[in-house]
């Protein structure tokens, strides 16, 4: 088949690596000027594939989806022709003594909706004796109270991002083609249209109007602490926000996010660096010394239920509303279209 994807980004890339080396001619169009340009939320993401933490505000599809992920993105991943970090110890859920009341509200919320969903599996959060905390993550200091997500990981997003490309084998990548609709069969790109056997419509933020898609900015840092000992993605249960630190090699913790209801792509705010960052010092003193070494905001495609959607047609897929887990489901998204796309 010749194929058309609109969209660069996590689901494009996941799509004409797969659709290429399945054999089909693959077109992919993105405004982005090239293939490292920065403009997909994919980039700017912090990499968490937490299938139970997510929880919180997801539903059981997102929960199996990610489940199924987590399968997924070893096989990926190994199928790549460069390496990608990516790691499946676990997780924790860190709270300050204090706000021991807000945690604990969401742990019974995550363990009431995981068990709900499959009891047999030992998903629910296992609480921590310190003794154990400190043997896990000696860094972690400020923390009274820890829980563990056995099931949870995380994978390097600029690494993958990169790789995807450059393992997919002969994709025809039009860069500054922006795509004004997509239809079954058809693109519009720059006032021509053009015809294929199936359109794949991933643009994220940049399906409107078909698509009643919103974006949801997200702010990130970068810091780099050389012999900092931190082996797995932590979680701040603060009753205010969510903070996140996530290891990536060589030698950097992100630390995320903001969730805000805006589509401003600008720089970081100070409110967000000094709460992001203030709350990263309470969990590792030791980042006290790390330099910030980058900073980045991107959009967060989210639909009106926050949840994700695929709709297949002949001839066309549309599937957008990743909106925070985008690479906690992706792989499993992209496998149902595929399985979609060829019984249509
Ligand atoms: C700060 C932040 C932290 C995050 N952390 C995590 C995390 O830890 N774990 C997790 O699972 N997820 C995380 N996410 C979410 C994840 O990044 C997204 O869900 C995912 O990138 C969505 O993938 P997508 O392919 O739908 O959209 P994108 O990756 O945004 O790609 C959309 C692509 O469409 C292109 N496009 C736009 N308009 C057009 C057009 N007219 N024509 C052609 N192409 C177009 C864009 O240029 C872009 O390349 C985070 C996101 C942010 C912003």
């Amino acid at each position: 088949m010749t194929i058309a994807i609109a969209g660069a980004g996590l689901l494009g890339r996941l799509l004409a690596f797969q659709l290429a080396r399945a054999g089909h001619t693959v077109h992919v169009f993105d405004p982005a000027a090239h293939a490292e340009a920065r403009g997909a939320a994919g980039w700017t993401a912090a990499g968490m594939l937490s299938p139970v933490a997510e929880l919180e505000c997801a539903d059981e599809n997102v929960f199996r989806l990610g489940l199924r992920t987590m399968a997924l993105w070893p096989q990926l991943i190994a199928q790549l022709d460069v390496p990608v970090e990516c790691a499946f110890d676990g997780s924790l859920l860190l709270a300050h003594r204090g706000d021991e009341g807000s945690a604990k509200r969401v742990i019974d919320l995550l363990a009431a909706k995981a068990g709900g969903i499959d009891a047999s599996a030992s998903l629910a959060p296992q609480l921590l004796a310190a003794e154990r905390l400190r043997q896990l993550e000696p860094s972690v200091r400020g923390p009274a109270h820890a829980w563990l997500l056995p099931h949870e990981g995380r994978i390097h997003t600029v690494q993958a991002m990169q790789a995807l490309a450059a393992s997919a084998p002969r994709v025809q990548w039009h860069w500054n083609s922006s795509v004004e609709s997509a239809a079954p069969g058809v693109v519009r790109v720059q006032g021509a249209e053009q015809r294929f056997t199936h359109v794949f419509d991933v643009r994220g933020t940049g399906a409107r109007p078909q698509l009643p898609v919103r974006g949801v900015r997200g702010e990130i840092f970068w810091l780099q602490a050389p012999g900092l000992a931190l082996h797995r993605p932590l979680r701040l249960l603060h009753p205010r926000y969510r903070v996140y630190l996530v290891p990536r090699a060589p030698d950097l913790v992100v630390v995320g996010a903001s969730e805000i209801e805006s589509e401003d792509r600008s720089p970081v705010s100070v409110r967000s660096t000094v709460e992001l960052l203030a709350a990263a010092h309470s969990v590792i003193p030791e980042l006290a010394e790390a330099r910030i070494v980058h900073s980045e905001s991107n959009l967060r495609p989210a639909l009106p239920d926050n949840l994700p959607r695929l709709e297949t047609q002949p001839g066309l897929t549309r599937i957008n509303g990743l909106f925070r887990h985008g690479w906690l489901i992706a792989p499993a998204l992209v496998e149902q279209a595929l399985q979609e796309m060829e019984t249509r």
